[in-house]
Parts: structure tokens; C-alpha cells; sequence
């Protein structure tokens, strides 16, 4: 479905991505995991087409070649990312968000069955939908903007921490939803700081350090990794016994 390789990305003289290379599967769930800085954002708006990479990236969507394309062409052609902090129309209603996610030209004859597997997944937007999307929470903005990305008719959803600054229930409900995403069949991109509930929903997963992929694994292997574990999942290894005697 997706294969991005050498992907490099200069902000001026900072090198945020250093050939970076990934690939999503048709119907599959892969999540990249890594520390705050690693470039995770810009290698996911690199792949929208938002950014653009040095010469010498290719970013191949199921045959096609996109980079050099607009960034209109890339959603026309299947990509959609849901950025951090959502990017939805604030003082645009539910109903209307939703509408404006259908703009691309071959994703607006499908509006109506886009609108109901939106609505099917996420309930509450059908009972708000005349509703003013910045007087929604933060969990029912989030759904919104995944929603709005659905519209499109995407075959590759890519998602920049969906759970950031949710609470524990709603981060669990967002979670579940992926999961039913995952279930229709749409490739899934997933950039996440919830290291546990990604991995759960996912097949596989990259590890990225300092604009570089450092690791990849399916997801049970990179639970199952102590390197990972320590890395994002807080264990540490005890301090040996002192009896009482610091040393
Ligand atoms: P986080 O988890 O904190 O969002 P990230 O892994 O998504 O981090 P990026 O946001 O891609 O990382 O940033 C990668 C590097 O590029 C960081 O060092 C960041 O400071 C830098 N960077 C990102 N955007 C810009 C920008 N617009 N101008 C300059 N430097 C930037």
C-alpha cells in the first residue's frame, strides 16, 4: 500500500529526518514509536505531501508515485492524516466539518456512505451534528477529525497522536474505534506517545531515535522487547538490595 523510503528533511541546517524508510501493508495497523523530537510529525507530513522531503524520497501509494504531487493530489489519491491538534474548522458545525472532508473530487460521490461508516463508529457526531466543533470536548474533537479524515475515503489513514491530552476512558474509546477502523480494511498510520494501547491495536511498528528508524518488529515482538520497555514504558530495572547502607 505505502512504501516511503529515503526520507530526509532539513528544518535550515537541522536534519529532522535522515533517510527514513517505511512501509504499510494493504489493511494493515503500523504504529512508530519514539521519544519527543524524533521527528515522528514531520516524517507523517512528509507522507501527506504537507512537507517536503530532499530529492531522492519516493513515497509510493499502491503504484503511484506522489512526491512532486500537490498536496490536494495526495488526499484525491488516498492519503489522509488527522495532524496533532486535529485541525478541524473550529467554528464550523459537526455536520459541516464532516461535509468539507468530503471535498475531494473522488471521494464526493461516496459522501453519504463515508457519512454513515462515520456515523456508525462515532454515535455522538450524529447526535451533535449541528453542534459548533470548538464547543465540543476534547475526546468528541478528536472523533470529529478522524471523521473528517474518513470522509475522504482514504486507503491510507495516518494519525498524529490521536490520545494527546485525553483522558484515560476517551483514550480508551478512541483506541477501540481504531481498532474498528483497522476492521474495514483502511491502512493505518499511527504516531503515538500511548505506547501499550497502539502496540495492541497494531501488526507491526517502527522504532525511530534522532530522525532515523532505529528498530522494527511486529507489535507482540516490540512489547516484548526490554529495550522498548525501558525506553517508553517506564520499567527500570531495581537497584540492588543496600540493606539500608547507601554506598
Ligand atoms: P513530538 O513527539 O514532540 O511531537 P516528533 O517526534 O513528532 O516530536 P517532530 O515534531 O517531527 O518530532 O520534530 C523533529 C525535529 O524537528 C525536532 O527537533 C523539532 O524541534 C524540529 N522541528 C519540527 N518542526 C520544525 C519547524 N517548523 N522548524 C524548525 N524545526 C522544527
Amino acid at each position: 500500500m505505502l512504501s516511503a523510503s529515503r526520507i530526509s528533511l532539513h528544518y535550515g541546517k537541522h536534519l529532522a529526518l535522515d533517510g527514513v524508510s517505511i512501509d504499510v501493508g494493504e489493511s494493515e495497523t503500523v504504529v512508530v514509536l519514539g521519544a519527543n523530537g524524533a521527528g515522528k510529525s514531520s516524517l507523517l507530513k512528509a507522507i501527506a505531501g504537507l512537507l517536503r522531503p530532499a530529492p531522492g524520497a519516493r513515497v509510493n501509494l499502491a503504484g503511484t508515485e506522489l512526491v512532486g504531487l500537490p498536496a490536494h493530489r495526495y488526499v484525491e489519491l488516498g492519503v489522509a492524516l488527522v495532524p496533532e491538534g486535529r485541525g478541524i474548522f473550529g467554528d464550523l458545525t459537526v455536520a459541516e466539518n464532516l461535509q468539507l472532508g468530503a471535498y475531494a473530487k473522488p471521494a464526493r460521490p461516496h459522501e453519504a456512505r463515508q457519512r454513515a461508516l462515520v456515523l456508525e463508529l462515532f454515535p455522538r457526531l450524529g447526535e451533535r451534528q449541528k453542534q459548533i466543533a470548538r464547543t465540543m470536548s476534547g475526546g468528541e474533537q478528536q472523533m470529529l477529525a478522524i471523521g473528517r479524515a474518513l470522509m475522504s475515503c482514504p486507503r491510507l489513514l495516518m494519525l498524529d497522536e490521536p490520545s494527546l491530552g485525553l483522558a484515560p476512558i476517551v483514550t480508551s474509546e478512541l483506541f477501540t474505534a481504531l481498532g474498528r477502523i483497522r476492521e474495514t480494511g483502511i491502512a493505518l498510520l499511527v504516531v503515538e506517545q500511548n505506547v501499550m494501547a497502539s502496540l495492541a491495536i497494531a501488526h507491526r511498528g517502527y522504532l525511530m531515535e534522532a530522525g532515523r528508524i532505529t528498530g522494527s518488529g511486529t507489535a507482540d515482538a516490540l512489547r516484548d522487547d526490554p529495550a522498548v520497555q525501558q525506553a517508553f514504558l517506564g520499567a527500570v530495572t531495581p537497584a540492588p538490595f543496600t540493606n539500608g547502607v547507601t554506598p
